[in-house]
């Protein structure tokens, strides 16, 4: 019953969403664990609820004209989808990638809608960015490109209405542009972006959050089964914000990183990155711009260029680059070889037939939409810090940032055990606990 109702519901959103393939594979996802217990539960059916949560409340598209250092014109596009504000204004991050369009943007503020629900904070759901690619621009060329980008996205957000941050491709530098330009244009300091520096409003631990958020969930997972990451071999995707800051806490915590990555190739290091050698990962993505080649070079230890590190034996993965990252067979390597706990740093990086693997394999999987929320869940600390002109402590924020995580822990748990056993589907879990409170905020709303 319920597979032939996720069926035709697909093919609407298919037909209504043309060439958007990673959307339908988000809303998919969505659909398969709520359809059953909408079954149960007719009064979101009745208010249409799934039906409008795949609707976005208004996308915006824009062009983004700038001038790089020949004084050459370039055109880029610029986006902004805000997707739903039954729990608050819209949140969620910017993203520039050559890769990025409306599709990719879709399916990342439909997640952001769950994820943010998730968090337990007032926030509702958005994403944007841009098909700008900061690799290779200078700094001179990304700061023009972020004041034409604000340019036109100052007039869509505010303080109250829509707060952006960074993601990939928008780190601590870009931010900085672009808040500038919006207190420019507007004439206000107000807590427009998230992510910003320390010394001009930003929270403290906000950079290492995602990182971090992704590595407490997993604890709590294997804790939730007499185990933890202690003494455990770790692989790591990516080298960028997410991945740096999964390194320092999986070794905080005990456990051993094996492997980063970027989009060129794999470095492995059987010995552990370490707290020396992250330093100089975090130099070389975050000043220097370089590749992970160079650190294969410098500890003297494998490259393999083109590859992703799902053949390298582990007991822990954490994707933590780029959707789609893990395939079936990538999953299928990992728990051969012995991989107990995924936790997706990234969004959506395990494909369906990966998830599927995962899910066979009864081994513990905490999604995205979970196990990456610590970021958006930073930013909402510090959007209160920004109300109440106050910061907090280190200790503080890291303490508010643990509770959250344990907390999405709960509400997997709650809605995801399966049958009588032990086995929490933390999918089904995120996917239920997610949707309940959008969809109550939804019907106490009315018709919007
Ligand atoms: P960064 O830009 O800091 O780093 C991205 C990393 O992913 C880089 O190492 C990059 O390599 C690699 N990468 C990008 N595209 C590909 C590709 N096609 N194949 C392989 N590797 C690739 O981004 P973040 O660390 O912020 O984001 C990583 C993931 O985490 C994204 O999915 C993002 O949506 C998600 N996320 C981020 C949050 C945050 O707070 N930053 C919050 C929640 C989720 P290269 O340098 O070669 O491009």
């Amino acid at each position: 019953m319920a597979n032939t109702n996720v069926k035709q519901f697909m093919a609407k959103v298919i037909k209504r969403n043309p060439n958007e393939p990673e959307f339908h594979q988000a809303v998919l996802e969505v659909a398969e664990s709520v359809m059953p217990f909408l079954e149960k539960n007719k009064k979101y059916v009745d208010a249409k609820i799934l039906e409008r949560i795949v609707e976005p409340e208004r996308v915006i598209m824009f062009r983004v004209p700038w001038q790089n250092d020949r004084g050459k014109v370039q055109i880029n596009r610029g986006f902004r989808i805000e997707m739903n504000s039954a729990l608050g204004p819209y949140k969620g991050g910017l993203r520039f990638h050559p890769t990025v369009y409306l599709g990719i943007l879709k399916f990342l503020a439909f997640e952001q809608v769950f994820k943010n629900s998730l968090t337990t904070l007032p926030m509702g759901g958005g994403k944007g960015g841009s098909d700008f690619d900061p690799k290779g621009k200078s700094d001179n060329e990304v700061m023009k490109f972020c004041q034409s980008f604000m340019t036109e996205l100052s007039r869509h957000i505010g303080p109250n209405t829509d707060i952006p941050a960074g993601d990939i491709g928008v780190g601590g530098r870009e931010i900085g542009f672009m808040f500038g330009q919006y207190k420019r244009l507007r004439n206000e300091f107000t807590g427009v972006l998230t992510g910003k520096a320390l010394n001009w409003g930003g929270s403290l631990i906000r950079p290492e959050a995602t990182g971090y958020g992704c590595t407490y969930l997993v604890e709590a997972m294997l804790n939730y089964r007499k185990d933890s990451l202690k003494g455990k071999a770790c692989t790591v995707s990516g080298s960028g914000n997410v991945a740096q800051y999964t390194v320092e806490k999986v070794n905080q915590l005990g456990g051993k990183v094996v492997t980063l990555s970027d989009s060129s190739g794999t470095v492995h290091d059987p010995k552990g990155i370490d707290e020396k050698k992250l330093a100089f990962v975090m130099e070389l993505k975050n000043v220097k711009r370089g590749r992970i080649k160079e650190y294969a070079a410098k500890y003297n230890c494998k490259y393999i260029e083109g590859q992703r590190p799902w053949n390298i034996p582990c007991d822990v993965a954490f994707p933590s680059a780029v959707q789609n990252e893990i395939s079936g067979e990538d999953a299928e390597a990992l728990v051969k070889n012995g991989c107990i706990a995924v936790g997706e740093g990234a969004n959506m990086p395990t494909t369906p037939e990966g998830v599927k693997v995962f899910q066979n394999a009864k081994i513990c999987f905490a999604p995205g939409k979970a196990a990456n929320a610590g970021g958006v869940a930073t930013s909402g600390l510090e959007m209160s810090q920004n109300s109440q002109r106050l910061a907090w402590t280190r200790k503080e924020v890291d303490e508010k940032l643990h509770g959250i995580m344990l907390a999405i822990h709960d509400t997997c748990v709650r809605y995801g055990k399966e049958g009588k056993g032990k086995y929490i589907d933390y999918v089904k879990g995120a996917n239920i606990g997610g949707f309940v409170k959008v969809a109550d905020a939804m019907l106490d709303q009315g018709l919007v």
